[in-house]
């Protein structure tokens, strides 16, 4: 066995820890990103029960019907101005220059106007 050959199996082995190690850290990213996943179904079962609750008891005190209800979700829908069926967690146009402002910030990249606010709830959605 020549000295090339060691050099060579030498590399193959280090080769094989280096994607060893890959693996695991691979798994153990899949694994957290199950739990995180399962956290979060939790939240969200969680809070579509609340909204349920919370419904009920409007329709109930209040008198409305479900198509009032579907009514105000297509208004809330529509004021991002895309009715997407979705909240807008995106960008929304800067109103001094025009240019996306991203959702997680307070003003613009681009001229430092403040990001609109759209609701309330902006800054938590
Ligand atoms: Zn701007």
């Amino acid at each position: 066995m020549g000295i090339l050959d060691i050099a060579s199996r030498a590399k193959v082995r280090a080769g094989s820890e280096i994607a060893k190690v890959r693996a695991n850290s691979a798994k153990t990213a899949a694994g957290d990103a199950q739990v995180a996943v399962s956290v979060l179904q939790r939240r969200v079962d969680k809070l579509a029960l609340i909204n349920l609750a919370l419904w009920s008891l409007v329709s109930e005190k209040c008198g409305l019907s479900e198509d009032d209800l579907k009514e105000r979700v297509a208004q809330i829908d529509a004021l991002d101005g895309n009715a997407d069926g979705k909240l807008n967690t995106g960008t929304v146009p800067c109103p001094k220059c025009g240019r996306p402002i991203a959702a997680r910030v307070a003003t613009c990249q681009f001229c430092g106007a403040e990001r609109p606010q759209i609701t309330a709830f902006d800054d938590v959605i």
